[in-house]
């Protein structure tokens, strides 16, 4: 299998702008990856079997979350149903499990569990919003009564009331993939304050001084969506009440760079590619196994609507470095270029997660994805695709190509957030879900702008800006050090954040990202203050896009679940770093510390350490 990888390749360099760090083609990344077979190289701890993937196991996990509710007290009609397993670190593995009840599954309300190498609990991380469903219960809408599961409608006259929900969609909408409608138990929020907070002016209100709470719970259909319009995919999840078909709510499933309205990048670059019958197909078979086409690969849309074929060449060299030229050959030199842009991304994401995590592919599983090139015709958006796991990149009118590494690294970790967590792609959940993709795309860009190797993620090296690559005015889409410099994202939270698109409710937890690697400073009229930041020292001291990430990587994947938000993933992040770092650590500090400059949660004195290195 090794033997058949090829490595090699490309690129004129761009000249300014583009990456001197990078090696040449060949030699030092040849040399950086001795073993790129078969997932399991040198410095990479081999992945457990999922301990929970066989009936006996899965049953065992089962029966413990179920003494745990007898221990609660809870009734026994809100059972478990296991919706997604992947390996965890060190021989544990992590299974989601959703909260049910009689059956039916409950929006938003589930269990993270991560079990060791016997299968036992380790710990639970649970987003609870079942309780009032038992009669008797606290928070119970109809006290004295059951919460009735039967609909009134079916699923097919569901999926119609969300294909008649969506704007105009005209003659030439077609599926993508068949609609589903899941019958769920809709818990239907509002927003309360906390007592101590009752009094305080809305401006004032921290994101503790807030918690989500049930209102009242709807027997629903989660119908999915997922169309072509022309060539505009048109992506939707709504929620449509199963006894009267009105809908309850809606969000758009398209997960892109490029929030609403509105490698040419690296230089010469080693891609690797597979000879076949005297040609060379764009597939690394070194990297993933299974999926659509064994290995990652990159396919030519050639401004269709689909993924299309592999892309070959009669040589091992590809691309001309140039951006495409619109009208032109997707398959000549020049239309290659994106192609050899896709891929490079593609393998530095993957040896990121990898080298850093054992994590393989987007799943932890090693399933392969791949990138189609060249989607539509001059389409200003890179996505995400829930029904192939994989991603299509588009050639760019305003915009240039969107191959560049952090916009790849980006929808690539939509990807892996899919596979784990599965924020809700709404409200402040949303938020946090392009928030992870953007600090994947930038986490991406410093480990492949080091060289592309190793264990760590070096402790800077990334611009911290979002698509400035691909900007033809050189202005980026998104700045994460100070996300209001775009004009429409807010740098702190606050009541209205759940209300603003997800590429804009990003912007607070990508500042605190930002302030955790790196730090504050006290200069009130610069870019990298925070007046939330009240304690000692004035500017909070940042810990490194190491430690930072590996906070964060562990939150998303092993303690997030669907719906948390942006006070929840605090708490869950200062968990994540005391389990890493220890409890009191001064990474578990900063964690507070960048919370607070985001205002979420209070701001905590960094105290000199004892006893700690
Ligand atoms: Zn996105």
């Amino acid at each position: 299998m090794n033997k058949r990888t090829n490595l090699l390749t490309l690129l004129a360099s761009l000249g300014a702008g583009s990456l001197a760090l990078l090696a040449p083609a060949g030699t030092a990344f040849a040399a950086a990856q001795p073993g790129t077979g078969a997932g399991t190289s040198a410095g990479v701890a081999a992945m457990s079997a999922p301990a929970a993937s066989t009936p006996q196991s899965r049953a065992a996990l089962l029966a413990q979350l179920e003494a745990r509710r007898a221990e609660r007290g809870l009734d026994a009609r809100l059972g478990f149903a296991i919706v997604n397993q992947h390996p965890g670190v060190k021989g544990t593995q992590v299974a989601r499990v959703a909260h049910t009840y009689k059956n039916v599954r409950i929006f938003g309300s589930e269990s993270v569990v991560v079990l060791d190498a016997n299968g036992r609990i380790q710990s639970e991380s649970a987003s609870e919003r079942r309780l009032g469903l038992v009669k008797g219960m606290p928070g119970n809408a109809a006290p004295g009564k059951d919460f009735d599961v039967t609909p009134a409608l079916t699923g097919k006259a569901a999926i119609d009331a969300a294909l008649a929900s969506l704007p105009a969609l005209g003659a030439g909408a077609k599926h993508v993939a068949q609609p589903t409608a899941e019958l769920i138990i809709y818990p239907v929020m509002r927003s309360e304050r906390v007592a101590g907070a009752r009094d305080k002016p809305e401006q004032e209100l921290n994101a503790l001084d807030v918690q989500d709470v049930v209102d009242h719970f709807e027997l629903a259909y989660l119908v999915r969506t997922r169309m072509l319009v022309g060539e505009q995919p048109v992506y939707h999840d709504t929620v449509v009440g199963a006894r009267d078909g009105r809908i309850l709510d809606q969000w758009n499933m398209l997960q892109t760079v490029v929030g609403v309205g509105k490698s040419q990048y690296n230089g010469e670059v080693p891609i690797n590619t597979t000879p076949v019958d005297g040609k060379y197909k764009m597939i690394d078979d070194s990297r993933g196994t299974g999926g659509t086409f064994g290995a990652l690969a990159i396919t030519n849309a050639n401004h269709g609507t689909s993924a299309g074929n592999v892309y070959v060449n009669d040589t091992n060299t590809w691309g001309d470095g140039k951006n495409y030229i619109r009208g032109g050959s997707t398959t000549d030199a020049n239309g290659q270029t994106a192609a050899v842009n896709a891929m490079w991304g593609l393998m530095n994401t993957y040896d990121t997660l990898k080298n850093v995590f054992g994590w393989l592919s987007l799943d932890g599983k090693n399933t392969s994805t791949y990138i189609a090139a060249h989607v539509n015709t001059a389409y200003d958006n890179a996505y995400y695709s829930d029904t192939c796991r994989c991603m299509f990149i588009g050639d760019g009118n305003s915009f240039y190509s969107l191959g560049s590494i952090d916009v790849i690294g980006h929808e690539m970790g939509h990807g892996v957030t899919a596979a784990t967590s599965d924020l809700t792609y709404s409200g402040e959940s949303g938020g946090l879900n392009e928030s992870a993709s953007d600090i994947n795309g930038e986490i991406v860009e410093a480990y492949a702008r080091a060289g592309g190797k190793g264990e760590t993620i070096p402790l800077e090296g990334n611009d911290w800006v979002l698509g400035k690559e691909i900007s033809k005015t050189g202005t980026p889409l998104r700045w994460m050090y100070r996300p209001s410099k775009d004009g429409s994202s807010p740098d702190a939270w606050s009541t209205s954040l759940k209300r603003l698109d997800v590429h804009y409710s990003s912007g607070p937890n990508n500042r605190m990202f930002y302030f955790l690697s790196q730090g504050s400073n006290i200069d009130s009229v610069g870019d990298h203050y925070s007046k939330y930041l009240v304690r000692k020292p004035a500017a909070m001291t940042g810990i490194g896009l190491d430690k930072a990430y590996r906070i964060w990587f562990k939150a998303n994947t092993t303690k997030f679940t669907s719906s948390t938000n942006y006070a929840e993933a605090r708490t869950k992040m200062v968990e994540s770093a005391e389990e890493l770092f220890g409890k009191g650590s001064k990474e578990a500090v900063a964690v507070q510390r960048a919370y607070a400059a985001i205002n979420v949660g209070a701001d905590i004195d960094e105290v000199a350490e004892q006893g700690r290195e």
